[in-house]
């Protein structure tokens, strides 16, 4: 039969047959470009049984045009697609879209030209070309990519291109990588990590769906434990995905793995540039990448003969992904080893609670790594009650901890405060009349940044300078600051222990993998003292003269849009908690908070895990909130606020009679208006047993809106806002 059933990359568009010329071969997974009207599109031949399409009269079909240079998608992948695009309510071809992520890949082996500086200077210097030569140092890519690296058009670099400023090289897609060897060294495993080596090894022989949580303390040595799963699969020749929630994590884990196999893996993010991408999608297919660390968009790289997924921190938020197709990386990982009949290992210091009632339905084998390696005690913990430790006015930092912070720079030791908010102040007012800056395309407000001397959105990224006068009144010198951000702690350390060298450690600061090894190696060689970071610093570093943690305020978690704000803060402090004292020397934790007795805090303070967890699971029990019972959101916005309330009305109006479940709203959303749209959003709480998606499509099938309105669906949301 030379009828074939594709899925095209259109979410709009359904499923479409085509014929297959003569000579040309294709089977279930091809990646073939076919028409559509005047135009060519990209599709995936697909299972016929599994999309269903309309049946057109075989002399109506048009020719497929061409077969894309590249291995069908296995059907593993297939089945985890639509896995995918029906349990998150996603159109299947924005899913397996992410699957073709790098569009260049699929036009097959190719060489290209970067360029770079080549030393030598223009004959005439303008102070555009000054800055393209001071921001491409050590940079190779091609033009387009320069130009937003510089911050200059196009047009300034070709005319260095032609002054011989910037050289072309000639890049093989296909080059290879540098092999990892599995016995490049030998690292001793404590006996508790040697047996649960042991499991995943076994595992990964045996190959199998098997999904494991690995559960150790801080510092335990869990990267160590799953490196071993790794070795064995290098010796087995196949193929593995390591998921990381952040990349500013990726460095310390590049030099990790290159110190025990010898290379570093493949590395996988949104910001790779086009060559890199077009180089690894490759490799991956192909099967010579051997070990890919990446964000979560690497869940769905086409791996030719994977082995073993790791999702480290396996409970990070970052793993949810919030627009587009709305999934969460460290589900669709386990999914992803099912269809491939493989072992994943989810490892975390805190696990979400989620993961750990599969662990005790039995669905997850759980492997405990209860103690810190190399003997290492974990930090005594204690709050101070900011009630009754008022800090002064315009100061954030109780006396007992700036005392704590200070003993640690007598002894020539290290700290870390932690406050999750970029920026120096989340809020700048007018004191003569009032007026906050708020950004125009978002419902937020603007957050100073004094070290670029912006006022920004954390939302969309829109920036402005701080104006001289207020806005609204037009006096001079009355804006202020209100509340505090990293920066104006470092401040105040600056200010109360004048001769501490701070750092401060957040995505502004540590925003490429050069930097982020820069702050590594300050830190390693003593040259820091007071580390002031965000949520960034809270995991992954492992730095042995860092005594003191400070938490500036924990109650900061528990406000806002966040379904899960109590494990959340709970996560987040244990894990910041968990950089002190992971050497020789003891470590501290201060928290500050002016609820010293809510659960969360009085359980990070008396260091009991499990009371949190009980308290909390009895909590979710009592709601019916996941895992005891299923949330879904369904989100409508446009850029004309009236039409996106008429169409989430619209949708409160067609919603099922169904007594299982529970809908709220239509209501603006926390953030009602996000990067220019209005949002309205309606919550869905039901009981475990509904079939939930079925629902939510039949709901939302039925009904058409005006264009420029968008409707999500959010399955297990995280965020309220
Ligand atoms: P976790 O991820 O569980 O917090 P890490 O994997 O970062 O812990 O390990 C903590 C520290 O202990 C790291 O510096 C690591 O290199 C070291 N370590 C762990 N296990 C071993 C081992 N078996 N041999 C040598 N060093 C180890
Ligand atoms: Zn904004």
């Amino acid at each position: 039969m030379n009828r074939v059933r594709c899925l095209v990359l259109n979410a709009a568009l359904g499923p479409l047959d085509y014929r297959v010329p003569e000579g040309m071969e294709v089977t279930a997974g091809s990646v073939v470009a076919a028409p559509l009207g005047p135009r060519t599109i990209l599709a995936i031949v697909w299972d016929p049984e599994r999309l269903p399409g309309a049946d057109v009269p075989a002399e109506k079909l048009r020719p497929l045009r061409e077969v894309m240079p590249v291995r069908p998608l296995t059907a593993p992948l297939r089945r985890l697609i639509e896995w995918t695009a029906d349990y998150y309510c996603a159109p299947l071809a924005a899913v397996a879209r992410m699957a073709l992520s790098s569009g260049g890949a699929l036009k097959g082996p190719a060489i290209t030209v970067e360029y770079r500086l080549s030393g030598g200077t223009p004959e005439r210097m303008t102070p555009q070309r000054q800055q393209a030569i001071e921001a491409l140092e050590g940079e190779q890519a091609t033009i387009r990519e320069l130009s937003g690296l510089a911050g200059v058009s196009e047009g300034v670099l070709r005319g260095l291109v032609n002054q011989g400023v910037l050289e072309p090289v000639e890049v093989d897609i296909d080059r290879p990588y540098s092999l990892a060897r599995a016995d490049h060294t030998v690292v001793d495993l404590s006996p508790a990590q040697q047996e649960a080596a042991a499991l995943f090894q076994d595992a990964v022989k045996e190959g199998g769906f098997t999904p494991f949580l690995l559960d150790g303390v801080t510092g335990s040595g869990k990267t160590e434990t799953y490196f071993e799963p790794v070795a064995e699969a290098l010796g087995l020749g196949r193929q593995v995905l390591v998921l990381l929630p952040e990349i500013a994590l990726t460095e310390a884990f590049l030099k990790r793995f290159e110190d025990r196999f010898g290379a570093p893996p493949v590395v996988w993010h949104s910001s790779l540039k086009s060559t890199e991408r077009r180089r690894a999608w490759r490799a991956v297919a192909a099967g010579t990448a051997q070990v890919v660390v990446g964000a979560r968009s690497a869940l769905f790289l086409p791996f030719a003969k994977l082995g073993l997924i790791v999702v480290d921190e396996a409970h990070e938020i970052s793993f949810k992904q919030d627009d587009g197709v709305r999934y969460n990386a460290r589900d669709v990982a386990v999914m992803r080893a099912a269809f491939e009949k493989l072992p994943v290992i989810l490892a975390s210091a805190t696990p979400a609670l989620e993961s750990l009632a599969m662990a005790e339905a039995g669905t997850y084998r759980k492997v405990d790594l209860p103690s810190r390696f190399g003997g290492a005690e974990l930090p005594s913990i204690a709050t101070i009650d900011l009630t009754r430790e008022k800090p002064g006015r315009g100061a954030w930092l109780a006396e007992p901890l700036v005392g704590a912070i200070e003993e640690r720079l007598d002894r020539g030791e290290q700290s870390l405060l932690f406050l999750n908010r970029r920026g120096y102040a989340p809020l700048t007012l007018c004191r003569n009349c009032g007026f906050r800056f708020q950004c125009p395309n978002c419902s937020a407000w603007l957050v100073e940044h004094r070290f670029s001397g912006r006022l920004a959105c954390h939302h969309c990224g829109h920036e402005t300078r701080p104006p001289e006068a207020c806005p609204e009144c037009g006096e001079t010198d009355c804006l202020v600051a209100c509340g505090p951000g990293v920066e104006r702690i470092a401040d105040e350390v600056a200010e109360r222990l004048p001769d501490a060298r701070v750092f401060v450690a957040t995505s502004d600061t540590l925003n490429s993998p050069g930097r982020a090894a820069e702050f590594v190696a300050q830190v390693e060689s003593g040259a820091v003292d007071v580390i002031v970071g965000t949520q960034l610093v809270t995991k992954g570093f492992h730095f042995p003269e860092l005594t003191l943690v400070g938490v500036v305020d924990a109650d900061l978690g528990l406000e806002g849009g966040d379904l899960r704000a109590a494990e959340r803060t709970y996560q987040q402090i244990a894990q910041v908690a968990g950089r002190a004292g992971r050497g020789q020397k003891p470590g501290e934790v201060l928290i500050q908070t002016r609820h010293p007795d809510a659960p969360v805090i009085a359980a990070l303070a008396d260091g009991d895990r499990d009371a949190f967890y009980e308290a909390e699971t009895e909590a979710r029990r009592m709601a019916g909130a996941p895992p005891f019972g299923r949330w879904a959101a369904i989100i409508v916005s446009s850029e004309e606020e009236s039409d996106a309330r008429d169409a989430a009305h619209r949708i409160g109006r067609a919603r099922p009679e169904d007594q299982d479940i529970a809908i709220y709203g239509p209501a603006p959303a926390p953030l009602s208006l996000l990067r220019g749209r209005y949002r309205f959003r309606l919550l869905i709480h039901a009981r475990r047993s509904v079939q939930l998606q079925d629902i939510i499509r039949a709901w939302l099938g039925k009904l058409d809106h005006p264009a420029g309105v968008r409707v999500g669906v959010d399955i297990d949301p995280y965020s309220f806002v």
